[in-house]
Formats: C-alpha cells, sequence, structure tokens
C-alpha cells in the first residue's frame, strides 16, 4: 500500500456543502493543515446531500488539485433531499432521508447516482440510506406485509435500481460502498439490510463514531469501535473498506482519538475522518497524527484478530451492545453473524434469537462437546424449550435481587464482599443437577450467577446479565474471571475500565480508556497456552508469567496469568513469548 502509512490509507471526506463553498485559497490552506498533520492519502467527495448538488466543474476543480497532490479521489452522497416541486409534501421524513415509494423523490435519487457514477470510479453512500418513512403511500404499498419485510424488499429495489444499476449503467468501472451506521441492532428496522445488500453493492465501509457513550443518541460503548469493525468483517469477509469516525460529542481528545486506536486495532484498511472542515485548525487533530503513527507501526504484519465467538445474527436485537460491555472488562470478542458450528466455544445473547433454529445448534453445538454461555435475557425466551431437551433444569424466578457480595465457588474460591448493590435476574437450579461457579448474595441469602451443567460432550452455562448494562464495569475482577476461565481460548485480562485486543500470532494490544476516576492500574493478563514470559514491544519490559491451577469438572484448569501495569489513554503491544 503506498501513502503514509503501511497499515492503512487516512480518508477524509468533504460533504456537499464544503465542496460547493470550496475556494482554491482554502483548499490549499486545508490540504497543508490535514497532510502536515495526518498525512492525506484519499478523499471521498461529496457531490449531493439536501438540496444541493454540486456543480461538477467545482467537483473536478477540487477532484484535479487533489490529484495534483497525489491524493486519491473518490465521490460520496448522502441521500437526503429536500421537499421539491413534484415530490409529495408533507411527509415526515427524519433527517430529510427520501420517501423511497414517492415517484418524484425515486427519479431524483436515479440522477443523483447517475451524477456522481459521471465524475467518479467508486463512490460511498454515507449512512442516511435508511427510511423510517411512514406516509400515505408508504403505509399502502407495504400492504399486509410487515414493516421489516417490506423495507427489505423497497431497499433491495432502491439498492438495484435506483443507485447501483444506473450508477454502473452510465460508468460500467464504478465501485459503489455502502457505509452502515454504528447502530447495528436497528438495521432491519429502517431497511438497511447487510444480508441482501451484501450481493449489491461492491463494498461496505464502518461506523465506529462512539462519541460519548453517556449522551450520543445511539448510546454506544467504546468498543463499538473495534467489534462492529469486526462483525463486517465477518458479515462480508473482504469486503469492508474501513471505519468512519467523527470529532462529534468527543469532549475528551482522548475520546476522540480511541474511536480511531479501536478502528485501527480491528485492522481497518482506510480510516475515515469525518469531515474536512471539523479537522482544519482542530487541535484534535495534530494528537491524531502523532498517535497513527504508532498505530500503523503496531498493525504492521500484526496476526487475524481473535475473540470469543459472540453469534449475532444478521437482522436482530435484544441485551444490544451487552457484548461489547464484556469487551470493556478484559474480554476480548469476536462478534459475528455466522453461528461457530465448529468452534469450542460460544456466546448468545438475546439477539441470537433472531435464528429461527437457534436452538438446534445451541444443542448440537453442546452435544458436540463446545462449551455455550447464554445470557438470561437469552434463556428467559427459551427456558421451556431447554429444559425439554435436558440442557438444563434451572429458571429463571422473575424476581430481580441486590447483589453486594460474590462467592467464587470449588477451587478458584473467592470471597469478595461489602460491594456496592446491583440487581440481577434470579436464577434457581437443581442441586448437583448443575452447578454454581458465581453466587451473588446479600444478607443471609444467595443465589447462581453463572451456572454450569452438561450435555453430551459439552457443557451449558447461564449467565445472569445485570439489570444496567453500565453495571457490568463495576464487577469484581474475581467475577471478570470467572467469565474468563468458562468463555476465552487464549488471553483475557482482568483489572477495570480495559480493554484485550488478541491476535493469532500471540500479539496482544492493551488499552485502558481515559473515563472518569480512572487512573493507572496493575491488571492481569490469563493466556491459555503455554507462556514464559511476556515483552512490551514499544519499551522492551519483561513481565513475569506464573503458573495458576484451578479445577473444574475435576480437570486441571490451567492458566498461566501476568501483572501488567496500564495506564488510561495509552495502548501498549506485547508479545507472548
Ligand atoms: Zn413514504
Amino acid at each position: 500500500m503506498s501513502g503514509h502509512y503501511r497499515s492503512f490509507k487516512t480518508v477524509v471526506y468533504i460533504p456537499a456543502a464544503i465542496a460547493d463553498r470550496m475556494t482554491p485559497e482554502k483548499l490549499e490552506y486545508d490540504y497543508d493543515f490535514i497532510e502536515k498533520y495526518i498525512g492525506l492519502d484519499k478523499v471521498y467527495l461529496e457531490t449531493h446531500r439536501d438540496r444541493l448538488d454540486v456543480n461538477s466543474e467545482k467537483i473536478l476543480a477540487i477532484k484535479s488539485f487533489l490529484e495534483g497532490k497525489g491524493v486519491e479521489v473518490s465521490g460520496g452522497i448522502t441521500t437526503t433531499i429536500d421537499d421539491f416541486e413534484g415530490a409529495e409534501a408533507g411527509k415526515r421524513r427524519l433527517f430529510n432521508t427520501f420517501c423511497y415509494t414517492d415517484p418524484a423523490m425515486r427519479t431524483r435519487l436515479k440522477e443523483i447516482s447517475e451524477n456522481v457514477a459521471k465524475l467518479f470510479d467508486e463512490f460511498i453512500l454515507d449512512d442516511f440510506y435508511f427510511t423510517n418513512c411512514t406516509c400515505e403511500r408508504c403505509i399502502k404499498e407495504k400492504g399486509d406485509r410487515d414493516w421489516v419485510t417490506f423495507r427489505r424488499e423497497l431497499m433491495k429495489d432502491v439498492s438495484q435500481n435506483l443507485i447501483v444499476g444506473p450508477s454502473k449503467a452510465v460508468n460500467p468501472k464504478v465501485k459503489v460502498v455502502i457505509k452502515y451506521p454504528n447502530w447495528r441492532e436497528s438495521y432491519h428496522f429502517t431497511g438497511y439490510v447487510p444480508e441482501v445488500q451484501k450481493d449489491i453493492f461492491d463494498a461496505t465501509y464502518t461506523g465506529t463514531e462512539t462519541r460519548n457513550p453517556m449522551y450520543t443518541d445511539q448510546h454506544l460503548p467504546e468498543y463499538l469501535s473495534y467489534s462492529l469493525m469486526r462483525y463486517m468483517d465477518n458479515a462480508w469477509p473482504g469486503g469492508n473498506g474501513g471505519g468512519w469516525f467523527d470529532t462529534y460529542q468527543c469532549w475528551s481528545v482522548d475520546r476522540y482519538l480511541e474511536q480511531a486506536y479501536l478502528t485501527g486495532f480491528a485492522k481497518a484498511k482506510e480510516l475515515m475522518h469525518f469531515m474536512w472542515n471539523d479537522l482544519i485548525d482542530n487541535p484534535l487533530v495534530g494528537s491524531m497524527g502523532i498517535q497513527l503513527r504508532k498505530i500503523d507501526k503496531m498493525m504492521d504484519g500484526i496476526g487475524k484478530p481473535v475473540g470469543i465467538p459472540t453469534y449475532i445474527p444478521l437482522a436482530s436485537s435484544g441485551e444490544n451492545h451487552f457484548e461489547m460491555r464484556l469487551g470493556m472488562v478484559g474480554l476480548p470478542i469476536e462478534a459475528t453473524p455466522v453461528f461457530p458450528g465448529t468452534g469450542k466455544k460460544v456466546l448468545l445473547t438475546e439477539s441470537a434469537l433472531a435464528d429461527d433454529s437457534i436452538i438446534d445448534k445451541l444443542v448440537s453445538f453442546v452435544k458436540n462437546g463446545g462449551d455455550a454461555v447464554i445470557t438470561t435475557g437469552f434463556f428467559e425466551k427459551t427456558g421451556d424449550r431447554l429444559r425439554e431437551v435436558g440442557l438444563t433444569e434451572a429458571r429463571l424466578t422473575g424476581r430481580k435481587l441486590g447483589v453486594n457480595r460474590y462467592q467464587v465457588t470449588g477451587d478458584w474460591a473467592g470471597y469478595i464482599d461489602d460491594k456496592e448493590e446491583i440487581l440481577f435476574p434470579e436464577i434457581v437450579h437443581g442441586n448437583n443437577a448443575s452447578w454454581s461457579l458465581l453466587n451473588g448474595g446479600n444478607g443471609d441469602y444467595h443465589f447462581s450467577l453463572f451456572l454450569r451443567s452438561a450435555y453430551g460432550k459439552g457443557r451449558l452455562y447461564i449467565m445472569s446479565v445485570p439489570e444496567n448494562d453500565a453495571d457490568i464495569y463495576r464487577l469484581p475482577g474475581e467475577v471478570i474471571e470467572v467469565y474468563g476461565r468458562a468463555l476465552c481460548e487464549n488471553v483475557y485480562g482482568t483489572g477495570h475500565n480495559f480493554s484485550v485486543f488478541a491476535y493469532d500470532d500471540k500479539s496482544v494490544i492493551v488499552y485502558k480508556y481515559v473515563k472518569e476516576n480512572n487512573h493507572p492500574e496493575k491488571v492481569t493478563l490469563h493466556l491459555k497456552t503455554e507462556a514464559k514470559e511476556i515483552v512490551n514491544e514499544s519499551n522492551g519490559m519483561k513481565y513475569e508469567v506464573r503458573k495458576t491451577v484451578g479445577f473444574e469438572d475435576f480437570e486441571k484448569d490451567e492458566e498461566c496469568v501476568a501483572d501488567v501495569y496500564i495506564e488510561p489513554g495509552r495502548f501498549e503491544k506485547l508479545r507472548i513469548v
């Protein structure tokens, strides 16, 4: 790959309004600024958004300037449109997204696609390519179908016949890229259908703009910037063009940079900085340049990301982002829309229920020797069937109980008292029909938070999920260790507000988030393979490895563990030797 970096390209988006107002002086100044601080490899230059269609001469002048500097230039469109003459008025369209049943709007979209394809050999759709239109015409066209089915069929037609088809007719070479938003759990409600669009578009792009987890509209954990990238890689192998983040609601430099770190750790081919004007004279960009060089060096030649296979079918929702929060307490997560049929481990949340044959898959996975962990959200809706098959005798009582102490049972024994109360759903089980690996208690009562039963050659674990997702971050390290022992095949960590990114070449990246009240910490890495030592690649520091042994099912359960000192806002690349 030629350009400023070996592991990825740095890319900036120029929206239509910025292109329209661009002057030669501004272009020169802006280019110099971006080039100086982050290095500019590629630009997506937008021709249409809202009321604006940028005149072709203007687009070509910007394109020609940038290409003269050695920058690759592709096109972009945002599928939003103001009311115009000929289109039906009075529709309550969110963000001015199209009504895709309106004949005049359909004609406009086709023209917009043809226009951009005449100017570029590649263009991308910004993530306003959804529909929530419920106008009278859409209600009528939907007919007897449900909204999800109607929108799936509608957007298949629009993708084929108004975007990709017409653009390839005017430019057979054109590559059409669809960017998916950061809200995966709602794609199917709004006509985003990767399972269908994968066969229509040439490539995808992933929204990794996680911004502020406390206030952003999509309420996303930081870890999404990594795990949604991995999910889209698995959904569309080889076709994920890059990750896309922005400066919005990033009220610290670190929050802004973390989006790029995690997108980079997921091995994005392109890092899209949205958008041109937001970068200019912005101090965030100076820090970004320094960090991109470090990430590039770390990621150069690194192996394939690995983690706990978490099956999340396309067009699903339920217990949204739960697995991402596990990713933020040291468990590496590999989210995938493909059921890991031959694997040893799988995590299933409520989202997995979107797969009609999930129970059959789960039963055969466990019977053949796999370890499956299901959440209480999954269990709540499948309990009857799992009891009928014999995977468990346990049930949820429907009560939510406050837990202020934890007990790790058996040979990993641990007693953790006097913690702030967290609410959990209560699981009851048959003594010795299944075995509780972790109990939660309050007063003179306790119940299982992590329950194991055997079936065929494998095991089923039921994990009790806190009522408030954010409470996952307050779970003691000993609790995370119980999950890690059951779920991880290679490496995981115990500590606070940090992630472990694992790769199949024994590389590990650790990162501690900059959050309120976060501070440096000695975290523990748990390795499932034999290891002599752990080496920090950036400073050569070596960490001693010691062996710990637990017993599960009276089988030896060994781990090599090492303590590693990490600071918030600093990533470290480690090598297991
Ligand atoms: Zn409509």
